[in-house]
């Protein structure tokens, strides 16, 4: 079971088995959203993930069409949220507890990543989005 909360601990959750590998997204959106050089993300299939606590207290920002940033009213703590048309909760991977078991898998929107920032661990790098594969 991997277990995460937020900041403040209100909003905690758990999932069950593994969750996805984790890519670095370093639009732009991500970048304001977290206030640092990228955003580690991954997905969990939303049937084997639960909120524990504090699920009353989730807050929803939509910026453009499509660009939806869930977060803790209390400590402003971004928190998972289901995706829109997907069986996919998408997970801020900072946030969970102990060893996911999984690694950085690439990394994307590097064209428009922060100037001050350099990728330095040899993984994959995409402009925008990781092209789906044929
Ligand atoms: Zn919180
Ligand atoms: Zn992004």
């Amino acid at each position: 079971m991997i277990t995460g909360n937020c900041l403040c601990g209100d909003v905690r959750y758990e999932i069950e088995g593994r969750i996805s590998s984790i890519w670095l997204c370093h639009c732009s959106k991500c970048r304001r959203a977290t206030g640092s050089a990228f955003h580690a993300s991954a997905v969990c299939d939303g049937d084997r993930f639960r909120f524990c606590s504090g699920e009353d207290g989730i807050r929803e920002y939509e910026d453009t069409p499509g660009y939806v940033a869930a977060f803790c009213e209390r400590c402003g703590s971004p928190v998972p949220r289901q995706l829109r048309g997907t069986e996919f909760v998408f997970l801020h991977v900072g946030q969970l507890d102990g060893d996911p078991e999984r690694s950085v898998d690439h990394h994307i929107f590097t064209g428009s990543k922060a100037p001050w920032f350099e990728i330095c661990d040899g993984k994959p790098q995409f402009d925008e989005h990781k092209p789906r594969p044929e």
